[in-house]
């Protein structure tokens, strides 16, 4: 097993002199490198240059929106336009530990609700959603229990049935 470490995987190998071989052998190559570059440069110069004029850039498909609507894009260290979001949450949701998880969930649940009429739903054990009139909706802790499913006097939370988890829906 030890051996096998220092062993070099060939793939990487062959990855490393054609990398090598680029770098050194092929000026036309190197000049190519230059100006990719200096164009990636240039990009992000323009991109800093129009978010002092209020346009940013979604993380995701790389357009552009201004940021005098606040529900354009969500932000949350990278920034996400709405139309990104479903897809963007459910595969980074399943890659975050619970406590990222849960509160980059409860900011993204009341920007929701605050920018695009999401309404929190109960969920309901054993019954399939009703989500003919969503356009989206994704699962959050209750933040009425802390996603306990008990109310402080250690009754069943009213806002989440108990579960825990509340569902929030952005109507269509
Ligand atoms: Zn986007
Ligand atoms: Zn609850």
């Amino acid at each position: 097993m030890a051996e096998k470490r220092h062993k070099e995987d060939p793939v990487q190998q062959e990855l490393g002199s054609k990398l090598s071989q680029v770098g050194t052998h092929d000026p036309a190559n190197d000049s190519l490198f230059a100006t990719m570059a200096r164009v990636e440069h240039d990009l992000n110069d323009v991109t800093e240059a129009l978010a002092l004029l209020g346009v940013k850039r979604c993380s995701q498909c790389r357009k552009f929106f201004r940021c005098a609507d606040p529900g354009a894009l969500f932000d949350c260290s990278q920034l996400v336009c709405y139309g990104c979001i479903p897809d963007w949450w459910s595969s980074l949701s399943m890659r975050l530990g619970v406590t990222d998880r849960e509160r980059i969930e409860g900011k993204l649940a009341s920007w929701l609700r605050k920018h695009h009429r999401a309404e929190v739903v109960k969920a309901t054990s054993g019954t399939v959603p009703d989500i003919t009139n969503a356009e989206f909706q994704i699962a959050a802790r209750c933040q009425e229990c802390a996603g306990s499913g008990k109310l402080m006097e250690g009754e069943r939370c009213r806002f989440c049935n108990g579960l825990g988890t509340v569902r929030i829906v952005v109507p269509k």
